[in-house]
C-alpha cells in the first residue's frame, strides 16, 4: 500500500467537539471532489472525506470527536505539525453529471463530500442538512449560497432555530417522506448508515425513476 506522511498544518473548531483540519499536500496527490483518505494509525484504519477543492494547496477533514472512540480523540487533539501516514484519495462518491436534478442529503460530518462537490464547482442542487441543532450545520452559508434550494433539518426544538432561515422541524427521511416535490432525481446520500437506509427505503417508495449514491461514516 503506498502511502504519506503528512503533517498538521491547521486546526479550527467549527462547533463543540468538531473542528476542520488541515495536512500537507503531497505533491504527487491527485484527487477528484468526493474521494476519501485512510489515516493508518498504530494498527487502526480510519476513513475521512476530504473538502478541499481539488486543486488547493492544502488537505482539509471535517472531524468529530467521538468520544470513547480509539482515533478521532487523539487526532483532535494533535498539536500542529503532528505527523500522519494517510493513503492516496480514493472512492467514488463523487459528483455524476445528469439530467436529472441532484438531491444531497448530509447527516452530521456527512456534509463533508457535499463541501468538496461545492468547491469543485457543483451548483444547482437540492441540498437537505441534517443536525440536532444548528451549531451542527457546518457550512451551512457555503451550502446555502450555492444550492438551488437549502433545507436545514433539525431534530431538537425550536429554540434552537436562531441562525439559519427556512429551517424544517425533524430528520432529513422526514423531509424526503412529506415535503420533497415527488420527480425522478439523482440521491446522494451521505452521514450515518441508519440514514441512507432508511433515506433509500423511502426513495424506493417514493421517487420511482431516481438513482442513489450512498456513503456510510459509521
Ligand atoms: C467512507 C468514510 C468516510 C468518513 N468520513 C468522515 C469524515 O469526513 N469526518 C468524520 O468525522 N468521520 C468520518 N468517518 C468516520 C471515521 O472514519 C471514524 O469512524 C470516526 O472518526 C470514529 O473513529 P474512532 O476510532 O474515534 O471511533 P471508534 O473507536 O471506531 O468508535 C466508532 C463508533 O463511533 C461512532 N461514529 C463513528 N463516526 C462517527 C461520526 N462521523 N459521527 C458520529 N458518530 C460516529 C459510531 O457509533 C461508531 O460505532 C468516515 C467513515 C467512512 C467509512
Amino acid at each position: 500500500v503506498e502511502t504519506y506522511r503528512v503533517r498538521v498544518t491547521r486546526k479550527h473548531p467549527l462547533a463543540p467537539g468538531v473542528m476542520e483540519i488541515g495536512l500537507e499536500r503531497p505533491s504527487d496527490f491527485q484527487m477528484q471532489a468526493g474521494q476519501k483518505i485512510r489515516f493508518h494509525h498504530r494498527g487502526l484504519a480510519r476513513d475521512y472525506t476530504l473538502i478541499n477543492a481539488p486543486d488547493e494547496d492544502q488537505l482539509v477533514i471535517c472531524a468529530i470527536q467521538v468520544p470513547q472512540g480509539n482515533f478521532s480523540p487523539g487526532l483532535m487533539q494533535s498539536p500542529l505539525g503532528t505527523v500522519y501516514e494517510i493513503s492516496k484519495p480514493f472512492g467514488y462518491f463523487t459528483f455524476q453529471v445528469s439530467v436529472r436534478t441532484a438531491v444531497f442529503l448530509a447527516t452530521g460530518t456527512g456534509i463533508a463530500p457535499f463541501v468538496a462537490f461545492v468547491r469543485a464547482g457543483v451548483r444547482d442542487f437540492i441540498l437537505l442538512q441534517g443536525a440536532r441543532s444548528d451549531e451542527h450545520l457546518y457550512y451551512w452559508s457555503e451550502m446555502m449560497a450555492a444550492a438551488r434550494t437549502y433545507v436545514p433539518c433539525l431534530t431538537r426544538t425550536a429554540e434552537d432555530l436562531q441562525l439559519v432561515p427556512e429551517t424544517f422541524q425533524g430528520r432529513v427521511t422526514g423531509y424526503l417522506e412529506t415535503r420533497l416535490p415527488v420527480a425522478g432525481y439523482d440521491f446522494y446520500l451521505c452521514g450515518s448508515g441508519a440514514m441512507v437506509d432508511a433515506a433509500t427505503r423511502i426513495i424506493d417508495r417514493r421517487f420511482a425513476g431516481s438513482l442513489v449514491y450512498g456513503e456510510s461514516f459509521f
